[in-house]
């Protein structure tokens, strides 16, 4: 049987009498199509070539590495109390002030 338990609390997760939830987060680099504007050149159509050069002869699993490098996927278990608390807050800053954001 599977174990779980909540990546934030630490908390085993019963999960046949309480909800588990799953929290994944992406990050990668955002690819700007504007970002031509900002000075480039032709220049880069040279570097395109290069990189299809070099991504033809690398193999899958460097690949991966590479890809590794540009992409994180991050993925937590969160019992229901932590799911909450997340939701609130998700990139974890001081929380002090947005917990009273009724008041703003
Ligand atoms: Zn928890």
């Amino acid at each position: 049987m599977l174990h779980y338990s909540c990546d934030m609390c630490k908390r085993p997760i019963d999960i046949c009498c309480e909800p588990r939830h799953v929290v994944k987060i992406d990050v990668f680099q955002a690819i700007d199509d504007s970002s031509d504007e900002c000075g480039g050149s032709d220049d880069e159509f040279d570097h395109l070539d290069d990189v299809q050069d070099l991504l033809q002869r690398i193999d899958e699993q460097e690949l991966e590495m590479l890809e590794e490098e540009v992409t994180r996927t991050l993925r937590f278990d969160l019992c229901d109390e932590c799911r909450r608390t997340f939701l609130k807050n998700p990139l974890g800053g001081k929380s002090s002030k947005s917990l009273n954001f009724s008041n703003n």
